[in-house]
């Protein structure tokens, strides 16, 4: 789930970073095209202009009708500052505005120097400058040169735009909160930013890392860190076709990711409520699980062996032996059953109480358990103090070597017993080992161990009797057989 969360956000992330260079290419354009309209027709004014300028006939006109043929209407657009015919010394010699030239001149601008100096310049667009004869009102210049006849330099048509035009047009554009737009001189000079900052307005930023990058290509796009605010922006820039600018439109980067930042802190915090409630789900699980695991175990456990000794209790008992009743006879191996009862056990539990009892029990059943030592083999708590033991694959003379074995040990645990004629604890034990060749049931096989166990007890008890039943069936059959 992590993973494809990551995978989608990082998408998305990507996504917004494209869309934003889509958006700030779209603004770019739309900039582009209204300047560049604007200057086409600025530029065309001051071709007619330059065009009249070298007719006797408009020359020879009333001042008033001169300056109709020489200015068109744009000369009364909005952003116009003023439009003006300045001799070869730089004094104004048509004004737009009235009949009567207004008196200035500017013999000092560089625009004026710069048609001056150099007949080939064609159109010039200036850097920023405060108009002298608008209040310091901020323009830029777009000039040409008036050529005599014979070459020679006889004046400049200029029209001042005012950067009011640019303002105006970028404050129209939405960037964001933080985004920004710009138009610059080719040769680094900042003709207008947005956000507005009038100490800006004809700086010179050519030394600027972004600024470099807008001279390596027609148009393009990168990410940087501007120099004049520090914020991080991702720059569309453009160099305009028909004029030597550049515009540059950036949004910056907070603004393009602050819709996917939000978004990524909603999704990964309900992600990770999600996974710590899906750990803390799965850990709480588990435990149950283990829990019940180890209840159910137990319960197993407590449901075959016998509370009191630990042995296996009847029920398992009766399982084992008819498992171990049945694998004997499929594999034809051997089968050998003890059958234990405690001597005189009756008089202990009146001597010594029930409690003491018990305690002979348990200790009993734990020697009993001692002295069993083959995987195979298993002891059980058959009822009272009564106990068997199961011993597969194992002959007669293996099956007595253990009865009597554990008869000893339990003899050797010298527990007191006044009722008994040894003075302490003993255990009479049958044994019975079935064979192959003997034909019985589990029920004969069984009591065959109980008879043994019988003949013990009659014979003296703390014994150990083997039954015969083996060869009284054997007896029976040659009986039969003769
Ligand atoms: P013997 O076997 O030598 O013939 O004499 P016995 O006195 O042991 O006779 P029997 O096997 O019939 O005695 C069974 C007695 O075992 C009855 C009861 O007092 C005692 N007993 C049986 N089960 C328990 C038990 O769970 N706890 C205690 N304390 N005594 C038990
Ligand atoms: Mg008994
Ligand atoms: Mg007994």
């Amino acid at each position: 789930m992590a993973t494809i969360c990551a995978a989608v956000l990082y998408q998305s992330r990507v996504d917004a970073m494209d869309r934003a260079a889509e958006a700030s290419r779209n603004v770019a354009l739309l900039a582009e095209r209204d300047i560049e309209r604007t200057f086409e027709l600025y530029a065309l004014s001051l071709q007619a202009a330059v065009e009249g300028m070298s007719d006797p006939e408009v020359l020879a006109a009333s001042p008033q009708l001169r300056n109709m043929a020489l200015f068109d209407r744009a000369a009364t657009a909005t952003h116009l500052g003023s439009m003006l015919v300045l001799d070869a010394e730089g004094s104004i010699l048509i004004d737009a505005a009235s009949s009567v030239p207004r008196k200035a001149n500017f013999a000092d601008r560089e625009y004026f120097q710069v048609h001056r100096d150099h007949p080939d310049v064609g159109l010039y667009v200036g850097r920023p400058y405060a108009s002298r004869l608008r209040d310091g009102s901020l323009s830029i210049p777009l000039s040409r040169r008036i050529s005599r006849a014979d070459g020679s330099f006889a004046g400049i048509v200029l029209i001042a735009v005012q950067l009011d035009y640019f303002h105006n047009l970028f404050s129209a554009l939405s960037l964001g909160p933080h985004g920004s737009i710009a138009l610059i001189r080719r040769d680094g000079t900042m003709i207008m930013r947005q956000p507005y900052d009038e100490k800006v307005i004809g700086s010179d930023i050519h030394n600027a890392s972004t600024f470099k990058q807008f001279l390596l290509a027609a148009e393009g796009s990168f990410s940087g860190t501007s120099t004049i605010d520090g914020v991080q922006r991702r720059y569309y820039f453009k160099n305009l076709s028909n004029l030597p600018l550049i515009i540059m439109v950036a949004e910056a980067h907070s603004d393009i990711y602050a819709a996917w930042r939000h978004r990524a802190l909603t999704i990964s915090v309900v992600l990770g409520i999600l996974v710590v409630a899906f750990i803390a789900l799965s850990i709480a699980l588990g435990t149950q699980m283990k829990r019940r695991r180890l209840a159910e175990s137990e319960l197993a456990m407590l449901a075959r062996t016998d509370g009191l000794t630990g042995l296996n209790n009847r029920r398992t008992l009766d399982e084992i032996l008819d498992q171990e009743w049945r694998r004997a006879r499929r594999n034809g191996s051997m089968l050998s059953l003890l059958f234990m009862d405690i001597d005189r056990f009756k008089s202990y539990n009146d001597t010594y109480g029930h409690q003491a009892g018990d305690e002979a029990l348990v200790a009993v059943a734990k020697c009993i358990a001692n002295n069993i030592r083959r995987p195979g083999d298993s002891a059980a708590r058959y009822g009272g103090e009564e106990f068997v033991v199961v011993l597969p694959d194992t002959t007669q003379d293996g099956a007595i070597n253990i009865a009597e074995s554990i008869r000893m040990k339990v003899s050797d645990l010298s527990i007191k017993n006044r009722g008994s004629e040894y003075g302490h604890i003993t255990i009479s034990v049958g044994v019975v080992t079935w064979t192959p060749e003997w034909e019985t049931d589990i029920a004969a096989f069984i009591y065959a161990a109980d008879q043994a166990l019988y003949s013990a007890k009659t014979t003296g008890r703390n014994r150990v009797a083997v039954s015969t039943a083996h060869f009284a069936s054997y007896a029976l059959d040659k009986q039969a057989s003769t």
